[in-house]
């Protein structure tokens, strides 16, 4: 077991969280959990060794990034040479060709859904860059009275103020809502159907109510006067992958077209292959492109710090016709080591075919995942609320609601915590969520897993054995 885990993750309240404490033990970095997390030396394909020799299995590629696993022979060597090539230009001055070629890649791939391509060093980047660009587009195509955008509650967009003002998840925002800009960033409902449409619904009715409170929020706003509509194409870390239902993306886009605004997804989590389809809209989008997208997660899998916003013809026109450039920067913009990492790693997804295998070593993962949890003979049964997602991306979605429940003392909404906890010390990496279920985000549990595309149907079997273990072994631990 590993030490560093005595302040176990899933009790933060309690005492053993003091071990966290700055300058308590030997870490002068101000972590971002109310434990030390264990330190990582080295790793291989879905598989990170510890300082104290411990091996992880990583379920999860970190946050849903590590899409071709670790030290993948191909990757390390592009950046290698990208190294004792051109390591940093300036984008100010210099442009350089692994980011030439990684945005040559992401557009001519899209089947002209997207024209052009702006780089940004991560996911918080890209939506900023998405705001910023969404704006400077109107402002330069004279409807300058354009400056709201449209989110929705229980969504998450990234962790800078502006992202924040944007997305809608209680908890992350509840320190910063006093210096939120509350003026220009706007909610509506989440799509989640399970949770949100009323037992006297069909989807189309749901799909139709969410269409026209889209467009009763236009009009409270004033229809000239809004940007776009912001919406992840499948919800991520908030309600633990989402997809709307049916229809929905293209009634959404309707409001958009009828007031001339803009549709714009963030796929920093669930693009880039993470649902089986280079683009989540492509599989859960009702096929809709759209206006502008952020990438970033899976772009760069975890070997360089990478995002991207990625611009329709509608777009790229408006701005060619203007300005032609983007009124936007940042110094580690288009760094060519980020992109030389980022085009091997994509090249590796195509040359290996590895969206294939995704869909197939996902498909298998959730079948395993159903027998173990929710099969006849599953003690976890009862509290399995949903198990959802498609690709490599996946949510268990728990219930305490249950009158099972009665005899355990899980009230408390932190069981995705326990397990991620007990998972990690019993040697597999997966991610909880609380405050999947309201809209207070008070209520609520979801694991998600998100393996590398090039996971194997043993390793596959091992996740699914390893969590059913964890989930079932906290459950022991709760009886009353
Ligand atoms: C992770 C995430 C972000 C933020 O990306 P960072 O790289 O952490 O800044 C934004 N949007 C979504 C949907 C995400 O999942």
């Amino acid at each position: 077991m590993a030490p560093a885990l005595v302040s176990t993750p899933g009790e933060p309240f309690s005492s053993s969280r003091d071990t966290g404490k700055v300058g308590s033990r030997a870490t002068s970095i101000l972590h971002r959990t109310p434990w030390i997390p264990p330190v990582a030396v080295s790793a291989q394909g879905i598989y990170i060794e510890l300082e104290n020799g411990q091996k992880l299995l990583d379920a999860v590629g970190g946050a849903a990034v590590a899409c071709v696993g670790m030290n993948h022979p191909a990757v390390n060597k592009a950046m290698k040479e990208q190294i004792d090539r051109v390591p940093y230009v300036y984008n100010m001055q210099l442009s350089n060709q692994p980011a030439e070629e990684l945005a040559k890649l992401l557009t001519e791939g899209s089947n002209g859904a997207f024209e052009l391509c702006g780089f940004a060093s991560g996911g918080s980047e890209a939506m900023e860059g998405v705001i910023k660009l969404a704006r400077q587009y109107f402002h330069e195509t004279g409807q300058v009275k354009r400056t709201n955008f449209i989110a929705r509650q229980l969504s998450f967009h990234g962790n800078t103020v502006s992202t924040l003002a944007l997305a809608y998840h209680p908890a992350r925002r509840a320190p910063y809502a006093a210096i939120l800009d509350n003026d220009h960033f706007h909610h509506v409902s989440p799509a989640y159907a399970k949770r949100f449409q009323r037992p006297d619904e069909s989807e189309e009715d749901y799909v139709e109510r969410l269409r026209a409170e889209l467009e009763a929020k236009f009009i409270e706003l004033g229809p000239e006067t809004v940007i776009g509509f912001v919406a992840e194409t499948v919800v991520g870390a908030t309600t633990g992958v989402v997809a709307a239902p049916k229809g929905y993306f293209k009634a959404m886009k309707s409001v958009c077209d009828k007031y001339g605004a803009l549709l714009i997804l963030d796929e920093v989590m669930s693009g880039m292959g993470r649902m089986g389809t280079l683009h989540a809209w492509e599989s859960f989008g009702d096929g809709i492109a759209p206006d502008l997208q952020a990438i970033a997660k899976g772009l760069g899998g975890g070997y360089a710090s990478i995002g991207a916003v990625l611009m329709s013809k509608r777009i790229a026109n408006g701005l060619r016709d203007a300005s032609g450039l983007w009124k936007h920067g940042h110094t580690y913009q288009g760094n060519p080591l980020a992109c030389a990492a980022s085009l091997a790693v994509q090249k590796v997804i195509k040359d290996e075919n590895l969206l294939e295998n995704c869909r197939k070593q996902g498909a298998y993962l959730k079948k395993l995942l159903k027998e173990r949890l929710q099969g006849p003979n599953s003690p976890a049964a009862p509290f399995i609320f949903d198990i959802r997602g498609a690709g490599g991306f996946f949510g268990i979605e728990y219930d305490f609601d249950c009158p099972e429940a009665a005899t355990f003392d899980l009230k408390g909404g932190h069981f995705a915590m326990l397990v991620q906890a007990h998972a990690l010390e019993h040697g597999l990496i997966i991610m909880g969520f609380n405050g999947s279920a309201n809209l207070e985000g008070t209520k609520g549990d979801v694991s998600i897993i998100a393996p590398a595309y090039n996971v194997t149907s043993a390793e596959v079997e091992r996740i699914a054995e390893m969590f059913g273990n964890s989930v079932e072994a906290v459950l022991t631990k709760h009886r009353v």
